[in-house]
């Protein structure tokens, strides 16, 4: 092998076209997942016991939808059709936390930690994805799907850390105070 760097041109090697099938295959991923979470969201939301939670759930819902509409966008950059395939890692996340959410009792701040929780495992799951998919875009050169991902990407941070201070500011304290 040369030591020149490799596919400096821009013309497409097998690899790359075997990079990109990946990439839009993750895309697509992605794309369900989100539409998914607009329907798991407003359960979470309704479910959550106080006002605090439920209006930062409100917020991510707001983003969550603009979310896709940027993946819809990502899609027309790269002359692809937006096509959702079956999320398999998110759909387990919101089973799990559903059913975690129906054990604790409606109206305590045990529920409100259990909702935390289990919507932190869903940002970690977008952050890992859309931290991949933008250094992914950045690599094969496509710099402007790269910049439309990291937004959504810097979205999902802010919202994994709003929840972080939510649960350390007071309630996951009054839950432990809780009575039976
Ligand atoms: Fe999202
Ligand atoms: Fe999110």
């Amino acid at each position: 092998m040369p030591t020149t760097k490799a596919n400096s041109g821009k013309q497409k090697s097998a690899g790359s076209e075997q990079l990109e099938e990946f990439f839009v295959d993750a895309l697509k991923d992605i794309y369900w997942a989100e539409k998914h979470l607009t329907k798991a969201l407003p359960k979470m939301q309704k479910a959550a016991t106080t006002s605090q939670l439920q209006s930062a759930i409100k917020e991510h819902i707001g983003q969550t939808e603009e979310h896709i509409s940027r993946l819809e966008q990502v899609f027309e950059m790269l002359g692809k059709k937006a096509q959702a395939k079956k999320c398999d890692a998110m759909e387990g996340l919101i089973k799990e936390g559903e059913s975690i959410v129906e054990e604790t009792e409606e109206g305590s701040l045990t529920r409100d930690v259990a909702i935390i929780m289990a919507a932190q495992k869903v940002e970690h799951y977008e952050i890992a994805t859309y931290g991949g998919l933008a250094q992914l875009a950045m690599t094969m050169g496509y710099d402007e799907v790269s910049a439309v991902l990291a937004q959504t990407l810097e979205e999902e941070k802010q919202t994994d850390a709003n929840l972080t201070a939510i649960a350390e500011n007071n309630i996951n304290w009054e839950a432990e105070q809780e009575d039976e």
